[in-house]
C-alpha cells in the first residue's frame, strides 16, 4: 500500500512591519484552501525591492509571534532575520527544500507580488523549489497574455490536490477575502496618533503601544 502524500507546507513572507489581519487572513485562507499543514510567516531582514522596515528585527518578530498565539497552523520562521542582509526568497525557499525532502512547498504571493515576479532574483528557479499560490480577488482572472502568460499556462492547476501530489512545479490560485488593510496605513494612523484598532492583533496594538513605535512619520 502507498503511503498517504505528505501535505504542503505554506511559506507567506513580507515585512511585517507591523503584521495585520490582511497578512493573517490570506496566509489562513490560502492553507485551508490548499490543506496546508503549516504555513512558515517569514519576515524579511532587508527586503530587495523596497526601503527598510521601520522596526528592527526583533521587534518585527515579536509583533509576529503575538499575532499567531492561540493557533498552530501558522508559525513564525525566523531564518531571514537570522541569515540578515537582503532577503531573497529563491534562497529561503532552497533552505527549506533542504529541511523538507520531497514535501510539497507552496509559496503564497499575491497578485501583485506574482506580476512582478520576472524582478525577482534567480525567478526561475522558485518554480522548481516550491509551488505557487496566487492569493487573488475574487473575480480576477489570470493574465491572459504578456510574459507571465505561457508560463503561468504551462504550470497552472485548477485542483488544490495536485499540489500534494508532486514537492513543486505547480501555480494554482485561491479565492481571498479582501481585507484593504496596509502596514504603511497602520504606521501613518499611529504617527497621526490614531488608532489602528481592529487592523491588527490587540496583541500587536500593545507592543506598538508600549515600545513607542511608529511614532514618526516617515515617507512612503
Ligand atoms: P507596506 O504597506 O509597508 O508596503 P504591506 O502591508 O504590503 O506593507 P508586507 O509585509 O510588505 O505588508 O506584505 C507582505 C505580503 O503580504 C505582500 O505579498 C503583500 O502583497 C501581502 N499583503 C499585504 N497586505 C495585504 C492585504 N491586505 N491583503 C492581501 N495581501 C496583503
Amino acid at each position: 500500500m502507498s503511503e498517504a502524500p505528505l501535505r504542503p507546507i505554506g511559506v507567506f513572507g513580507g515585512t511585517f512591519d507591523p503584521v495585520h489581519f490582511g497578512h493573517l487572513r490570506v496566509a489562513w485562507e490560502c492553507a485551508e484552501a490548499v490543506n496546508l499543514e503549516r504555513v512558515h510567516m517569514i519576515p524579511a531582514a532587508t527586503p530587495p525591492h523596497r526601503r527598510p522596515p521601520q522596526a528592527d528585527d526583533l521587534t518585527r518578530a515579536a509583533m509576529l509571534r503575538a499575532a499567531l498565539t492561540g493557533q498552530e497552523r501558522l508559525v513564525m520562521d525566523d531564518r531571514e532575520l537570522l541569515r540578515g542582509g537582503i532577503s531573497y526568497t529563491v534562497d529561503t525557499l532552497e533552505t527549506l527544500r533542504n529541511e523538507l525532502g520531497d514535501q510539497p512547498l507552496c509559496l503564497i504571493l499575491g497578485t501583485d507580488a506574482f506580476l512582478g515576479l520576472p524582478q525577482w532574483h534567480r525567478w526561475e528557479e522558485i518554480i522548481e523549489l516550491a509551488h505557487l499560490v496566487i492569493a487573488h480577488r475574487p473575480g480576477w482572472t489570470l493574465p491572459g497574455d504578456g510574459p507571465l502568460a505561457p508560463w503561468l499556462q504551462a504550470h497552472h492547476r485548477h485542483e488544490a490536490t495536485a499540489l500534494h501530489h508532486a514537492p513543486a512545479g505547480f501555480i494554482h490560485s485561491v479565492e481571498v477575502t479582501q481585507l484593504d488593510i496596509s502596514a504603511s496605513r497602520i504606521r501613518a494612523l499611529v504617527a497621526q496618533g490614531r488608532e489602528p484598532r481592529y487592523l491588527i492583533p490587540e496583541s500587536v496594538w500593545n507592543i506598538i503601544q508600549l515600545r513607542g513605535l511608529y511614532r514618526k512619520a516617515t515617507t512612503p
